[in-house]
């Protein structure tokens, strides 16, 4: 054997072999990774200031190395060039999405997911993990649908039924979802073998429909775009009822809109209640949306992605009302439940209803098996339940209640602070812990106090509002993200708005108030450091931008 040759089967021998953890290399590997999230957890700022088109020259290169090499030099280039310029989301002044903060136990689970490398695909690589994720599954159902205990005694571990399923994300799970309402609502009778094997144009002729179509409000999440797509709808066939007032769909518009498809041979696959929208945290009318869907025998699916947890709460939860009638519901487990990155899921009322998108082979996910790769769209999935049960387990009922209600009191808290400060104007007032906003420049503060502001001055603001907003991104002291609304008490007019998400535990009304604070001195240095006056300021932004604001 040559020298390299030898050396390369050591390299690998070492990092597969089972007496790993007394090495020394990798002791110090696991110490520095430990020192550096502990640095990068403490980091001043929420990243660095290096412009991303300037980040790129590091990751130009498409070489595979074709030596092993060490763990120290690999370190170098994490400690070097990749932690210094991520984002620190976990940072309490970081208020803009909806990942924060999780707990650290979640950090030692994870390595014994990863390293035992278990796959849930099949009970033959999980064993003992399938029915954990199955009963992780039956606590949420539990949650939203609150069947008695006979229920779930009968269900939970029934390899013939499956009350939800385990995906990646909340867009998994709106796709999964609704590809169990489509398949539902075109399903095999005498005649027809159903959309699954069929399709869509035979599904739809032999049910006398000329189209589907999904109805929501437009604040419906954008993976409802995606999966139109991919379940052979096409953009065109969501509809999208207006707001009301509260900013909620409008019930009555609903109803219209779904007589109007049923009149015109439109199959209507789901209705859509959005529980916490990702843009401003409102909660649709569910009890109304529930009951439309139920008198026209339509599927109702909830998108709880970010809403769920709220039925902790006992003091919030009636904000939810009607989730219980959903066929569907999703929750992101990444989300409000604080679980790390990769984990939702999707809940059926109704567990039978699963059976709609079952799939079996002959080696894997057989029929008469607890394979969870029968329903799941996804194959091999990494045990993720465990974070999901342990989250459950290890926070608790009233563990979550605090993190919910404590998130909802200083929405209110910033709410407060943002109508008592003329720099600013309140959007909506928040009905969770989502709050949407905007700075308004010194000239234009009297005009807004009196509801005065014409479609140019608010052109103008929606332009200061971008620049601040990516301003405050760069400085990195403070962060949330920003969104253009459709529809404010503006009327139709585009309304680029800040959005503050506060949930993450560890940030304080200090936090909070240093944010505003923040937001004004970089308002002040956009409009005042790069030396415009603001007349020129105005001319400068008209000329930048056309109609786009007006639709
Ligand atoms: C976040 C979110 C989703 C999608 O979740 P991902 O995990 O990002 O795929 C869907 N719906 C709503 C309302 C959300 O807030």
């Amino acid at each position: 054997m040559s020298e390299e040759k030898s050396e390369v089967s050591e390299f690998i021998n070492k990092y597969f072999s089972y007496c790993y953890q007394n090495d020394q290399d990798i002791i110090a590997f696991q110490n520095k990774i430990d020192k550096a999230i502990h640095a990068y957890l403490d980091s001043e700022k929420i990243s660095s200031d290096v412009l991303l088109e300037n980040l790129t020259q590091h990751f130009v290169n498409s070489d595979i190395p074709t030596q092993p090499a060490s763990l120290d030099s690999y370190m170098d280039f994490i400690n070097g060039i990749l932690l210094p310029n991520i984002v620190n989301v976990c940072k309490p002044s970081y208020l803009g999405h909806m990942t924060s903060m999780i707990p650290v136990f979640y950090q030692y689970l994870g390595q014994l997911i990863t390293q035992l490398n278990m796959n849930v695909v099949k009970t033959e690589t999980s064993k003992a993990l399938t029915l954990l994720e199955r009963q992780s599954i039956a606590m949420l159902h539990r949650l939203v649908f609150q069947y008695p205990e006979s229920f779930y005694q009968k269900c939970i571990q029934d390899q013939k039924t499956n009350m939800g399923l385990i995906v990646s994300g909340g867009t998994m799970a709106n796709i999964t979802a609704l590809w169990i309402a489509r398949n539902n609502a075109l399903k095999e009778d005498s005649g027809f073998r159903g959309v699954q094997a069929e399709g869509m144009q035979k599904a739809l002729k032999h049910y006398g429909y000329h189209d589907a179509v999904i109805i929501g409000s437009g604040l419906m999440h954008y993976s409802m775009e995606k999966l139109a797509s991919l379940l052979g709808l096409g953009l065109e066939n969501i509809i999208k009822i207006k707001l009301n007032e509260s900013g909620a769909i409008d019930a009555d518009e609903l109803r219209k809109t779904v007589v109007h498809c049923k009149e015109s041979k439109k199959l209507v696959i789901a209705i859509i209640g959005i529980a916490g929208t990702t843009e401003t945290g409102k909660v649709d009318d569910l009890q109304s949306m529930a009951k439309i869907a139920k008198e026209y025998n339509i599927h109702f699916h909830v998108d709880a992605a970010w809403g769920c947890p709220i039925l902790f709460s006992d003091k919030h939860k009636d904000i939810l009302k009607g989730i219980e009638s959903a066929d569907t519901a999703i929750v992101c487990g990444h989300k409000q439940l604080y679980l790390p990155q990769g984990i939702s899921v999707v809940l059926c009322k109704n567990p039978e209803q699963i059976d709609s998108i079952k799939f079996a082979t002959r080696y894997q996910a057989r029929k008469e098996s607890f394979d969870l790769g029968k329903h799941s769209p996804e194959g091999s999935r990494p045990a993720f339940s465990l974070f999901l049960h342990a989250g459950l387990s290890l926070i608790g009922k009233k563990g979550y209640e605090y993190l919910i209600d404590e998130g909802i009191r200083k929405a209110a808290y910033l709410a407060d602070l943002i109508k008592n400060n003329d720099a600013f104007e309140l959007i909506e007032e928040p009905q969770t812990n989502i709050v949407v906003y905007r700075f308004i420049p010194e000239e234009l503060r009297e005009k807004c106090k009196k509801g005065m502001l014409t479609f140019e001055d608010n052109y103008v603001i929606n332009s200061i509002n971008e620049v601040l907003q990516d301003e405050q991104f760069h400085q990195g002291r403070t962060f949330i993200s920003r969104s253009i609304l459709r529809q404010t008490s503006y009327g139709d007019m585009d309304i680029v708005i800040l959005r503050a998400v506060i949930s993450n535990p560890m940030a304080t009304e200090k936090e909070i108030e240093e944010l505003l604070q923040d937001q004004m001195e970089i308002g002040r240095y956009i409009l005042t450091k790069r030396q415009f006056s603001f007349p020129e300021v105005i001319k400068l932004l008209y000329q930048q931008t056309s109609s786009y604001y007006r639709q």
